[in-house]
């Protein structure tokens, strides 16, 4: 290649890269609806972030890299943000964590540096300003500059105060914190939505973001979104504060809530202990996080740190390995329960997600294949949370291959052929054959001998299979 062809080449391959962040970001923050998941958003991140760190001069001053992705919609009124919203520099692996500290300690001219440690909350940026203690105004992080206006919406959530506790209220203070949804109050508002037959989120933070951002507050209002606060914005007679975590303290006493995680801790062995401990508690958290964050805590080397671009030098956010994670479904098989329901399964291109290797995913019943529209072939989103089993999120139908198969129910069971069944008032199909299909009667026999039942020791799933198998066990008794 010559020098201008592979000049034109690179440009090509960024500006492609552009135009996909460029419509993943619409997907993502003006629809609320993304198409792909994060973890497949962050590598196309990266690769432009790779690309550009080996030519610099590829950077334009509209790439994704040099500023805060997201715009205000002409849906509602634009606010100019007093303090501009930014957002923050990401690690993934311990060893850019480990170069995060080495360059604040190099900067600082320290040994060892003090952080506030808190989750990363996976919602939505908003600001809040109080005027003489009162909630006058509320804002989205839009492009980090301008916000849109959504003070009605953020009025009905009961966990932002109207008016601060305190006697003598500062002039001004912006509070900067998330917007978010509690996991269980997700899947009931999805629940619903689906009786409603109406349209379904794809995960916690998007429902945040969508009911957030309504044009009427009275459907905001009927929607379980909470709050929590994380920083400051500008602020006018405040008391002094010197550090991250007394600003947190004062935001606490005016009945702001603030994470009940959050931490200060020393150095980098700190902030690895804090990585691990938040990592174990995941799952067990009310609400989705993807990561951690940790801040320099004290305000003025803060100050001495400042900014680049589109994030603060001071913070940064410390990601989970992902929960979603895109793959392509092999084929679309069914299994046999335990009272003979038929649940159909997608044989997955195996695909690490949520710290471990998935190759199944489960489809739940027939109504959901054809609600989801999962074919064989498909390139598909597929959720692992904690021991939960994985499940298809949705399907990337752009990428879907001209010889995709449907997936069809079969008519007669594939264990033992007897016919499958589905009743009018019952969403899952069964196969008729009892204890006489060696599935059921070997679920039965190993659901009898569990702890809950008859607490049969040794009699597990392997014994029971290889006993079934052998024809030496035909009924319970
Ligand atoms: P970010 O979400 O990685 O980090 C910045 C944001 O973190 C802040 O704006 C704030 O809202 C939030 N945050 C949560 N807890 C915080 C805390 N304790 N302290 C400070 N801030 C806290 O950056 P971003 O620019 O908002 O978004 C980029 C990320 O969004 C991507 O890495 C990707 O995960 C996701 N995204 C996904 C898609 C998609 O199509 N799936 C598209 C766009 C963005």
């Amino acid at each position: 290649m010559t020098g201008s062809t592979e000049q034109a080449s690179l440009e090509a391959r960024h500006l492609e890269l552009c135009n996909l962040i460029a419509r993943y970001d619409h997907e993502y923050y003006a629809l609320d609806a993304p198409s792909v998941p994060d973890s497949e958003y962050d590598q196309v991140y990266r690769a432009l972030q790779t690309l550009e760190n080996l030519h610099p001069t590829l950077i334009t001053p509209d790439s994704p890299t040099q500023r805060v992705s997201g715009s205000a919609t002409n849906a509602f009124n634009s606010i100019t943000h007093r303090q501009a919203m930014l957002s923050l520099n990401n690690a993934f692996a311990d060893s850019e964590l480990e170069a995060f500290d080495k360059r604040i300690r190099e900067a600082l001219g320290l040994a060892q540096v003090e952080y506030a440690v808190e989750p990363k909350f996976d919602g939505l940026a908003i600001t809040l300003t109080y005027e003489s203690g009162v909630f006058t105004q509320g804002a989205t992080r839009g492009d980090g500059y301008k916000g849109e206006d959504v003070t009605h919406n953020l009025r009905t959530l009961r966990a932002i105060p109207l008016r601060l506790n305190c006697q003598n209220p500062p002039q001004l203070l912006e509070v900067r914190g998330e917007v978010l949804m509690l996991k269980r109050d997700f899947e009931k508002l999805n629940q619903t939505q689906s009786n409603k037959g109406e349209k379904q989120f794809a995960n916690p933070r998007n429902a945040a973001a969508g009911s957030l951002r309504q044009l009427d507050a009275k459907i905001t209002s009927t929607r379980p979104l909470t709050f929590f606060a994380y920083g400051l914005g500008a602020a006018e007679s405040v008391p002094v504060l010197s550090s991250h975590s007394q600003a947190m303290d004062y935001l606490t006493s005016l009945y702001f809530p603030v994470s009940s995680e959050r931490d200060t801790v020393m150095g980098l062995a700190g902030l690895r202990a804090y990585y691990q401990k938040i990592g174990q508690a995941r799952d067990k958290l009310t609400f989705d996080i993807d990561g951690v964050v940790y801040k320099v805590n004290a305000f003025n080397q803060q100050n001495e740190l400042g900014f680049v671009s589109r994030a603060p030098r001071w913070a940064i956010a410390h990601k989970f390995p992902a929960q979603e994670a895109l793959t392509v479904v092999e084929d679309i098989t069914v299994q046999v329960g335990r009272t003979g329901a038929i649940t159909p399964v997608a044989r997955l291109k195996p695909v690490f997600v949520g710290g471990v290797t998935v190759t199944n995913a489960t489809l739940h019943n027939e109504d959901e294949v054809r609600r989801k529209d999962v074919h064989v072939g498909d390139t598909v989103s597929v959720r692992r949370a904690g021991d939960v089993i994985p499940e298809v999120v949705n399907v990337l139908t752009e990428r879907r291959p001209v010889n995709a198969r449907r997936f069809e129910m079969p008519t007669v069971c594939p264990e033992c052929g007897s016919h499958i069944l589905k009743q009018a008032d019952e969403a899952v199909a069964r196969c008729t054959g009892g204890l006489f299909c060696p599935a059921q009667r070997k679920q039965a026999i190993t659901h009898y001998a569990s702890r809950r039942a008859m607490d049969i020791e040794g009699l597990g799933e392997k014994l029971v299979d290889q006993l079934v198998e052998a024809s030496l066990v035909h009924t319970l008794a």
